[in-house]
């Protein structure tokens, strides 16, 4: 089996293609990868999601900075819930160039070969794209920007600042476990202009944060719109190439991880039986597929309707226990059922339809 599958491409070398890469890899499979980028630092909150995989990795590669426990919900600069896991909190905050970087160089060591440019379409036995949100159109992509700002922060907090009417969010994260440095920004839905976006974010970070130096400066786009695809044209998709991306969050890392090991347990189990290889990458990602595809639904929803409802109020009255399935990754559609028969929480909606 190893032995036929010379050909394995995987174009991308992020969170998703090199986790990927190290999993096949440390399977004996043969890979080629390709990506531009020698050393990986693409703007990112650093935030990931602790699951038995995502944990196994970033143990390994010994990447976690801190894990804040302490979380507080604004809307609109005003704050709505505050969420303490008390230790116990799903979130972690990782180096990701060092966690990337881990995962390539154990790759590299198992014999995968990486050519440092653009995929130009070449092809394997299994081709995979993992080129993030690189892959396609930047059409329905939003930018998304990071500052590394010094400062004094309590390295257990964490502030989500969202903005309905805006499509976006700011986020506070601790960067250091020393409380000296933050990671901030944000991203909104129509705002690809950098300067106004920088702008913005600047202006949020002087509202919250006493005194700052900027120390680093980052964006990139995030694909919060596409339809989620696995496979197309003899190409499988994992991470945010295949739309896997939390769009009321922003969340992508735990997907791209996520994703991959599923394709990767799919092409051990069938190795060349592409329907086969399909159908139970298909099978194992269903879960995260379905966060991601609820979580855009709440966001289009949300996006859509924010003339005709006044999303800040609806906000402003979900209740804690929703925060905090959120918070932990959580939610399903029974929990959106259940805050929909929630009577409170209809009456903030009605009132905050706009005749
Ligand atoms: C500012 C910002 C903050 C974010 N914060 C968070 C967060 O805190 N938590 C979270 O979970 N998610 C966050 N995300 C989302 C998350 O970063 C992505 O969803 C995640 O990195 C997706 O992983 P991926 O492997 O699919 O793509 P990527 O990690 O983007 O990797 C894509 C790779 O493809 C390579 N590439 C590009 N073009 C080509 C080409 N033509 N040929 C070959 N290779 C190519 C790139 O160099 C890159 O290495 C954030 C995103 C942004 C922009």
């Amino acid at each position: 089996m190893v032995e036929i599958l010379k050909d394995l491409i995987i174009a991308g070398l992020g969170v998703s293609g090199s986790t990927l890469a190290y999993a096949l890899s440390n399977k004996g499979f043969k890979i080629t990868a390709y990506d531009p980028i020698k050393k990986y630092n693409k703007a990112c909150g650093e935030q990931i999601t602790g699951t038995k995989n995502t944990l196994n990795l970033i143990k390994k590669s010994d990447s976690i900075v801190t894990i804040p426990n302490y979380f507080s919900i604004y809307v609109n600069n005003k704050e709505k819930a505050n969420i303490n896991f008390g230790g116990s909190s799903p979130w972690y905050i990782v180096n990701k160039s060092k966690f990337v970087q881990y995962l390539r160089e154990s790759s590299i060591s198992n014999g995968v070969e990486v050519i440092y440019r653009n995929w130009k379409n070449e092809r394997g036995i299994i081709t995979v794209d993992a080129r993030g949100p690189f892959s396609g159109s930047l059409k329905n992509k939003i930018l998304v920007k990071r500052y590394i700002l010094k400062t004094e922060w309590d390295p257990n907090h964490v502030i989500l600042d969202f903005r309905p009417n805006e499509g976006g969010l700011y986020w506070i994260f601790p960067a250091d476990n020393d409380g000296r440095l933050v990671n901030t920004g944000g991203g909104f839905v129509n705002l690809w202009n950098d300067e106004a976006l920088s702008k913005s974010i600047i202006e949020y970070a002087k509202l919250n944060l006493k005194n700052f130096e900027i120390i680093d400066v980052k964006a990139a786009p995030l694909d919060v719109f596409s339809q989620y695809k696995h496979y197309s044209d003899n190409i499988f998709y994992v991470g945010e190439a295949a739309g896997l991306v939390l769009a009321i969050s922003g969340e992508g890392n735990r997907p791209a991880i996520e994703s991959s090991y599923a394709l990767s347990d799919a092409i051990v189990k069938y190795a060349l039986e592409i329907n086969d290889v399909k159908n139970y990458y298909l099978k194992l990602s269903k879960k995260i597929v379905n966060d991601s595809i609820l979580s855009r639904k709440l966001f289009t929803f949300t996006y859509k309707y924010r003339k005709s409802i006044d999303m800040v109020n609806v906000l402003n009255n979900i209740p804690k226990w929703f925060w905090y399935k959120y918070l932990s990754v959580n939610l399903e559609i029974n929990d959106i059922i259940k805050l929909g028969s929630d009577l409170n929480f209809i009456l903030s909606v009605i009132k905050g339809i706009k005749y």
